[in-house]
């Protein structure tokens, strides 16, 4: 039984510029239980030809049958199986993977053969007794010697039961202790029926051997077959080859193989999560700010009711016959009676008087908002008080010192929000005033807490808190059956007659409809939202082209290790699998904690900042389907370009 049969092989180097013929039509068979050294000078072509009979490396020209199977055709895929089930590889520097134990470098070729079928590989525990390694089992490769190394090798060439082993100068780094070990273990296995082909330098080693040949200049120049050779009976089982590409059963271990290597390289792995993280955290808790934002800001706007009018004073253009010619229009106290009276559609009407003012009550000291209103207010604001009374119209003319204090006012000033203050005195701005209610809680509209402010009649606070004679601005309600627009005209031509204003001077008075503040309040805050987006989404962009940096740092670190897998079994889809895999991992851990910490942050800015934050299952969505894609999409290309790599030249990268 034949198990490698050459005929007229040749093999050229194709190099940017010239070609290098290396092997120059090579004819040979070996039989089934042959151990064959071959020998030969240094550059004489020895690996070479060991690497295609591996199939490690594919010849340029003639027949190779390895089993009675012609593989020169085959594809890539189909080599890696084939190397899996029926091919052994020692190298002369063993290649095992140093993140690895004895025993998973043994196991390693099982996850490639596609079966997890017991009776197809042999158990890696006994291989390694067999090598003598049976206490060594938990040790990683730099805990053990060049020979107790190459012995984990052997194991390693051995779990598929293969048909025959190359070794490429498996002493060659060896003391010569070991290498008599090493030697003297092949030819034990050899004895028991595999086949083994071996380079090597030192002529001593071909004692061992049964045949040997000898290469020079791509050529065999001497086959010489020794005493005591018996065609092994072994069966041959080859001939049941099939190729099996992608199984969905590999899965499992690639995650396995994905979250070895990265717990084996902790630093590279917390680096690319962390950078993922602050991506996925910035785009949570801004769109959380952002939404938030937006929601305060509609929920204010539409409490305040869409038949509301603001009317503020403008500014003058031309000249008129009036005293305030040129300057700004003002309204006075008087100006609401007039309206009340003269313009039909008018459902209620509030001044305004704003300022800071000081409020002290036993001992402390507060800084808040004044607002002084018309009696209407309460009722046009949804501001009747959650105890106690509003002040009433009587009380306003009187100018009587009264007050109603927001929640957030009575907590700083008496200590606690539930403390009843009514009838109790503050001083506001050095004047004592009597507390009659309390405001409803309006919570924060964004940016600003609304219930820190306190409420008076308004001549109270024209006359003796502000000390002002007009008013700051107005708010008119309209009927539910008036035209708003209508209304609003005959506001704002009224205002100018009494002001004696010139009739075609409107930008004297400002008279804004609610609708129109509403549309751009909240055009405003998408655009702030949108704007808060982008920059996470730039963010998370940034972490992402991270991953493919580190994912391409991981690449070239750890090509070797890519040779090795794909020398042992591995095909292109396996390397890319588990790369990719490896970057999804990094990105959805990345994303979970970006989503903790995200979500974390929009919580504490609310607490800090006072702004109304609000984290939207939809964000927490999109952050998590973001990271995954961005792995997926930043971990491909170089996955991409790890999988395409020749074996060999592979594993001669350092
Ligand atoms: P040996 O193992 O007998 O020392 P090799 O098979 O490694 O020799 O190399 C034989 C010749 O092929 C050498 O001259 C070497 O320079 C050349 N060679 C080997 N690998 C390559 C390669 N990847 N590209 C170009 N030339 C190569
Ligand atoms: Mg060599």
């Amino acid at each position: 039984m034949k198990v490698i049969e050459l005929k007229g092989l040749k093999k050229t180097y194709h190099l940017e510029k010239i070609d290098v013929p290396v092997l120059h039509g090579i004819d040979l068979e070996i039989n089934q239980g042959e151990f064959v050294a071959i020998m030969g000078h240094s550059g004489s072509g020895k690996s070479t030809l060991l690497n295609i009979l591996g199939l490690l490396d594919k010849s340029s020209e003639g027949s190779f049958k390895l089993a009675g199977i012609e593989v020169s055709k085959y594809t890539d895929n189909e080599l890696a199986s084939l190397r899996n089930r029926y091919i052994g590889f020692i190298f002369q520097q063993f290649n095992l993977l140093t993140k690895l134990t004895a025993l998973e470098n043994v196991s390693l070729p099982v996850i490639y053969s596609g079966s997890k079928d017991e009776k197809k590989h042999e158990n890696p525990k006994k291989l390694l007794e067999l090598v003598g390694l049976k206490d060594r089992m938990d040790h990683r490769p730099n805990e053990m010697s060049g020979g107790q190394q190459q012995r984990v090798a052997i194991a390693r060439s051995l779990i598929n039961k293969p048909l025959v082993i190359f070794a490429d100068e498996p002493t060659g780094n060896l003391d010569t202790k070991s290498t008599k070990e090493i030697i003297n273990i092949l030819k034990k296995l050899n004895e028991s029926g595999i086949t083994i082909v071996m380079v090597t330098h030192e002529p001593d080693l071909t004692a061992y051997a049964t045949r040997t040949i000898t290469v020079q200049d791509g050529l065999i120049v001497s086959d010489q077959s020794s005493n005591g050779f018996k065609e092994s009976k072994k069966k041959n089982n080859a001939q049941s080859f099939t190729h099996k590409a992608f199984s969905i059963s590999r899965i499992k271990d690639y995650f396995i193989q994905a979250s070895r290597s990265l717990v084996g390289n902790k630093m590279r792995s917390v680096l690319s999560i962390l950078g993922v993280m602050i991506g996925v955290a910035s785009l949570i808790s801004m769109l959380a700010v952002g939404t938030g934002a937006q929601k305060a800001i509609e929920e204010q706007v539409a409490g305040l009711g869409s038949n509301l009018l603001m009317v503020r004073p403008g500014m003058a253009q031309s000249g008129g016959i009036s005293a305030e010619t040129g300057s700004r229009m003002r309204l006075y106290h008087e100006d609401i009676e007039d309206l009340r009276r003269n313009v039909p559609g008018i459902a209620g009407i509030t001044g305004y008087a704003n300022g800071r003012v000081q409020v002290v009550a036993g001992g402390r000291n507060y800084n808040t908002r004044m607002e002084g209103v018309s009696v209407d207010y309460s009722q046009m604001r949804n501001s009747v008080p959650s105890s106690g009374r509003f002040f009433t119209e009587l009380e306003n003319t009187e100018k009587k010192r009264v007050v109603l204090l927001g929640k957030t006012v009575v907590k700083e000033i008496f200590g606690s929000e539930d403390f009843n203050p009514i009838g109790e005195y503050v001083k506001i701005n050095r004047i004592d005033f009597q507390v009659i209610g309390i405001l409803p809680i309006k919570g924060s509209s964004g940016f600003r807490d609304e219930d820190d402010k306190v409420i008076m009649p308004l001549n109270t606070a024209m006359y003796r808190v502000a000390g002002m004679d007009h008013l700051d601005n107005m708010d008119i309600q309209v009927k539910e059956d008036a035209d708003m627009q209508e209304v609003s005209e005959r506001i704002t031509q009224r205002l100018l007659f009494t002001h004696r204003f010139d009739p075609s001077d409107v930008s004297a008075v400002r008279v804004r409809n609610m609708a129109e503040i509403q549309e751009t309040m909240s055009s405003m805050a998408s655009a702030f939202s949108l704007l808060l987006g982008a920059i996470a989404f730039i963010s998370l962009l940034v972490g992402g082209i991270g991953i493919m940096n580190i994912m391409f740092v991981s690449v070239s670190e750890r090509t070797k290790e890519i040779g090795l897998r794909k020398a042992i079994g591995a095909n292109n889809a396996d390397i890319l699998f588990q790369f990719i895999i490896e970057s999804i991992v990094v990105c959805c851990a990345g994303g979970i904690m970006g989503i903790l910490f995200g979500a974390g942050g929009a919580i504490a800015i609310s607490k800090i900042a006072g702004w109304t934050t609000s984290v939207t299952l939809f964000s927490i969505v999109l952050a998590f389907c973001f990271s995954a894609f961005t792995g997926l999409i930043f971990g491909v290309w170089p996955a991409r370009k790890a999988s395409l790599l020749n074996p060999i030249e592979a594993l001669r990268h350092d």
